[in-house]
């Protein structure tokens, strides 16, 4: 099927872009999420063909609901949109901090998922893929970096916000299996751009991320659901 479409949130850079550009290469039309106009026509004509702006920006209902009335039928839906504010611990975190970080990482994809499912619904494959985060284990972690590792306690606002993002992964999963959607989270692995404060120790390239969310968008009908994925594919425990 070659006309299929994709909606990438927070596609103007990162580790976003890259899934839009990907999915654009494998000839779907993609909708480049962006909250900030010229940023997001900037990466449109960078990814070239197939490649559509859609000014989003997830913590905004009113022009959540205007986006989602510019897309007919949509066939993957990609929640990359995400902030990471603090490494602090959540004894040193305050709750605005974690309200802010959840508008985003929680709430966000919420509006945009529930907007989008009439859309979604008239796709026969429809996938929706959540870019969380291997940080929201609570019991694995490769990640070098202590504020990281399981009992560490550090980046409480954004482990616990992927962590939640986790849980309605399998909600969704598990509401929408009959209706044919696949709905899967992935951990992309450290990498770097400007989301992470440790981007310069993270080294590895968010291009190599941006594979294991076009496989999980691409995902064949016997393909897995309410599962939480690395990368390369290897499930990750919750
Ligand atoms: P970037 O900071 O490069 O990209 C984040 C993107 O999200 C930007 O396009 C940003 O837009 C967008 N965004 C933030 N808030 C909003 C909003 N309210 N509405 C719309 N877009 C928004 O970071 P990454 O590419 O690293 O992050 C992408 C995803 O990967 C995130 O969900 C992150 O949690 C996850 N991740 C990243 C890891 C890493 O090591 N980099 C590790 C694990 C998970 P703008 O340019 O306008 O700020």
């Amino acid at each position: 099927m070659n006309d299929r479409t994709a909606l990438v949130t927070g596609a103007n850079k990162g580790i976003g872009k890259h899934i839009a550009r990907l999915l654009a290469a494998e000839g779907l039309t993609v909708y480049v999420g962006s909250r900030d106009r010229g940023l997001g026509q900037r990466a449109v004509e960078e990814i070239g063909a197939g490649a559509r702006l859609l000014v989003l920006d997830v913590t905004d209902l009113d022009g959540i609901a205007r986006a989602a009335t510019q897309v007919d039928r949509l066939d993957v839906l990609v929640n990359n949109a995400g902030i990471s504010p603090s490494l602090a611990p959540p004894a040193d975190t305050s709750v605005e901090e974690f309200r802010r970080t959840y508008e985003t990482n929680v709430f966000g994809v919420v509006a945009v998922t529930n907007a989008f499912l009439p859309a979604l619904r008239r796709s026969p494959h429809p996938r929706i893929v959540n870019i969380s985060s291997g940080t929201a284990s609570l019991t694995w972690s490769t990640n070098p970096n202590p504020q990281f590792t399981p009992g560490s306690g550090g980046a409480a606002a954004y482990r616990s916000s992927k962590a939640a993002l986790n849980a309605l992964t399998v909600l969704y999963a598990q509401t929408l299996a009959e209706d044919g959607f696949k709905v899967n989270a992935l951990a992309p692995g450290m990498r770097a751009t400007d989301l992470n404060p440790l981007a310069a120790t993270a080294g590895d390239d968010p291009a190599e991320a941006a594979q294991g969310a076009a496989r999980l968008a691409l995902l064949p009908d016997d393909g897995p659901t309410g599962g939480f994925f690395s990368w390369d594919g290897t499930p990750v425990p919750w």
